[in-house]
């Protein structure tokens, strides 16, 4: 016996969430159930205006970028687009340099002659235009470069990787770091897609014309446990065996009473203030590498382009390790071999429940962006409709 109101389930209502809930419902034409515990839409992604009027991120800054041209052909579906392009700069002792850490910044750290010096080893090493990870830098043999590796690391990266993450650079992933490679160019952008921009609306205006669709239908406020059991290879919805497809973006460990132990996961908490000025600082992102306890001030105005005279909101970020305490959110997976290992067991037993599928950042223990998981959810969308889409 199948429930007879839906045809798919679908556990959140994120990037993961949404995007696959409007795949099946507008191409599939099936019925979408949606679950939500929160009160709102878009995931991590959700933004809202405060009572400044400013318009802020609720889980931290999200700039949206891209290299892939259906992800963005299909968001700009839903959303126009406001063109920012995302600049970061770390203060370094009260010194505003460009981070990704590149010649601007070289010049902006050493003395005229050493960065010159460094300059041209650096071009006749990597070549002008190239992307170097602080640790594929850290091998170089030639002092020069050791001189300037060992400044990258000491005030760009380990500091705020402590902060960040509790633990070293060369203790983390190694992807994690790679994200923000060290330009051999005078390049600002924090990344390096053709596409970039924010909704012009607003993430949540996004989200709200993705699931509006009348084959969607959304309960928010709704842990999937009190809709949704899973038992002996069966999914039970509403206490009835439920044989639609099931796609899950919530954490893998909770699906399962995290009965092997918690997936361990870094939170942070997010401190906002509004100040009767104009502006607060320069950039949308200033990054403290050096001191302070938070990781960085956010201005949201800066990235919104929301013109509002007198007033802005800023936000600091701090980092800690997540207890599953109730009020914590999971933001960023622990990725290593242990933690990897440990998702390997929830993964296993979930593929007991065939028509039950985990996608996103929770659900398949991955650090991904927004654009990552949109591309994913539209794979795993065609593989459910059985259509091949050529890119
Ligand atoms: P989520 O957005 O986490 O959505 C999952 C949803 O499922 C949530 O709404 C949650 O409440 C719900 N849920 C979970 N469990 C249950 C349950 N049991 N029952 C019901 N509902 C449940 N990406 C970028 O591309 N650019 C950026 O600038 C960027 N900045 C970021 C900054 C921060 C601080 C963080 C943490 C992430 C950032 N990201 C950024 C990544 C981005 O947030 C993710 O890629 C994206 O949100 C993933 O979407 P998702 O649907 O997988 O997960
Ligand atoms: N990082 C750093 N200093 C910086 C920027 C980044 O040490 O000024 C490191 C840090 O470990 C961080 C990682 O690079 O977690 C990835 O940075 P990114 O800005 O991509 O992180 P996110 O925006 O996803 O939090």
């Amino acid at each position: 016996m199948s429930h007879t109101t839906y045809d798919c389930l679908v556990i959140g209502a994120g990037y993961a969430g949404a995007v696959t809930a409007r795949e099946l419902a507008e191409r599939g034409n099936q019925q979408v159930l949606v679950l939500e515990q929160r009160d709102h839409i878009g995931g991590n992604a959700y933004d809202r205006t405060d009572e400044a009027g400013i318009l802020i991120h609720q889980y931290g800054p999200h700039i949206f970028h891209t290299s892939d041209r259906r992800v963005w052909e299909y968001l700009s579906r839903f959303t126009a687009w406001y063109p920012y392009h995302h600049r970061v700069v770390a203060n370094v002792h009260g010194t505003l340099m460009p981070v990704p850490f590149n010649l601007t910044s070289l010049h902006l750290a050493f003395s005229p002659e050493q960065a010159a010096r460094i300059e041209h080893k650096l071009l006749e090493t990597y070549g002008a235009g190239a992307r170097v990870s602080i640790l594929a830098l850290r091998e170089t043999t030639d002092p020069d470069l050791a001189v300037l590796a060992d400044y990258v690391y000491q005030n760009v990266f380990l500091h705020y990787t402590m902060k960040q993450w509790g633990q070293s650079p060369e203790e983390i992933d190694p992807a994690t770091t790679a994200r923000v490679p060290v330009l051999l160019s005078r390049e600002d952008g924090y990344f390096g897609d053709p596409w970039q921009g924010m909704p012009r609306e607003g993430y949540t205006a996004l989200f709200r014309a993705l699931l509006d669709h009348p084959n969607i239908t959304v309960a928010l406020h709704t842990p999937a446990a009190d809709r949704m059991q899973l038992r002996d290879g069966a999914v039970l919805l509403d206490g009835v065996p439920f044989s639609g497809p099931v796609i899950y973006t919530g954490a893998a460990d909770e699906l399962f009473s995290c009965r092997f132990g918690r997936l361990p996961y870094r939170t942070l908490d997010f401190r906002f203030e509004t100040h009767d000025v104009d502006f607060y600082q320069t950039r949308g992102t200033v990054n403290y590498t050096v001191d302070q306890p938070f990781t960085r001030i956010t201005e949201f105005k800066h990235m919104t382009g929301q013109a509002l005279p007198g007033r802005t909101t800023i936000m600091k970020e701090y980092s800690r390790a997540y207890t599953g305490a109730s009020g914590e959110t999971p933001y960023y997976a622990i990725i290593n071999d242990a933690d990897n290992a440990l998702y390997g067991r929830y993964r296993e037993l979930a593929a007991g429940y065939p028509n039950l599928h985990l996608l996103g950042r929770l659900a398949e223990y991955k650090y991904y962006n927004m654009d990552a998981i949109a591309a994913r959810a539209l794979t795993l969308s065609d593989a459910l409709l059985g259509e091949e889409h050529s890119v």
